[in-house]
């Protein structure tokens, strides 16, 4: 247990980053939207064991929201945060203003493509990589890490990351954490508070149905078929499903199955006016 510094400008982040460094002590960085669970202090435990110092970033971006979506909604928990990150041992807590990350007059994005236009998350939230990549970008170089963590629950965003920090040249390992759930599978989420009691018990039946089809696929059965019944459980359970699709799980196009190369299974689903994703190995 350790009491983490809350850090709420650049500045004052640069001015820890450089008196660690200068002690010969590296650097990890957790970003977040907060409202944190089992998944995030999973990241920082991760964070914990590859770096001297862990920050943890707070900040629900607001460019990487559509207007429909859930922003002014998105669970903010910042004194339940702050307690877990004590809990988890994390250096310090780098939670800045909107206006600090992104003052007036604000003119510049990040244009993507390869992982960002898979047709998965980008065909149903066009402008959210950008945003993603816009804060992910200002915080790589705000922090200046070693490494930073981000979880696989987020899968086509992951690589989205990885291929904005190499292609931008900054100089930080960017490492995946594996999918923390719920004993019945669902993967945990900020967003899960959202739903209701009996939401709660049909949202378990999209990993379920994932689960099953990969395992079918692996033992050979034909893979349109799986997949086409597998879309047809996780409807008939109530969700409105946006996609559920077969990739490869390097570049997440369209599996080449004589490859070799791993696949990977990737889902979006609504239930009510809840949206959950979540994604496995296959
Ligand atoms: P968020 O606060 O939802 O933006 O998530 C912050 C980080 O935690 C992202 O890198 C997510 O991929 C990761 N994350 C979210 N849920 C989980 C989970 N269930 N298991 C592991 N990592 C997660």
């Amino acid at each position: 247990m350790s009491t983490p510094r809350i850090i709420e400008s650049v500045n004052a982040l640069r001015q820890a980053t450089r008196q660690w460094r200068a002690a010969g002590e590296n650097v990890a960085l957790v970003p977040t939207m907060g409202a944190l669970h089992a998944g995030h202090i999973s990241l920082t435990q991760i964070a914990r064991t590859k770096a001297k110092r862990v920050i943890v970033s707070i900040f629900v971006n607001p460019t990487q929201f559509a207007p429909h979506e859930d922003f002014s909604k998105y669970p903010r928990t910042f004194e339940a945060d702050r307690e877990k990150l004590a809990t988890a041992g994390v250096d310090a807590i780098y939670a800045p203003q909107p206006a600090e990350m992104y003052p007036p007059g604000f003119a510049t994005t990040i244009s993507l493509a390869g992982p960002a236009s898979a047709g998965l998350e980008d065909r149903f939230r066009p402008a959210h990589f950008s945003g993603v990549a816009t804060v992910v970008a200002k915080l790589h170089i705000q922090a200046m890490p070693d490494v930073a963590i981000y979880g696989e629950k987020d899968f086509q965003q992951l690589a989205v990351i990885r291929q904005m920090t190499r292609d931008l040249d900054l100089p930080i390992e960017v490492l995946g954490g594996e999918t923390i759930r719920e004993a019945d599978g669902l993967a945990l989420s900020s967003r899960n508070v959202y739903l209701d009691a009996a939401q709660r018990l049909v949202a378990p039946v999209l990993n379920a149905a994932m689960r099953d089809a990969a395992r079918r696929i692996r033992c050979g059965e034909a893979m349109e078929a799986v997949m086409s019944n597998a879309r047809a459980v996780i409807t008939a359970a109530g969700f409105a499903l946006d996609y559920l699709e077969l990739r490869d799980a390097v570049t997440l196009g369209p599996p080449d199955i004589a490859s070799g190369q791993p696949l990977r299974m990737l889902a979006a689903a609504k239930i009510g006016a809840t949206r959950l994703i979540d994604n496995i190995a296959v």
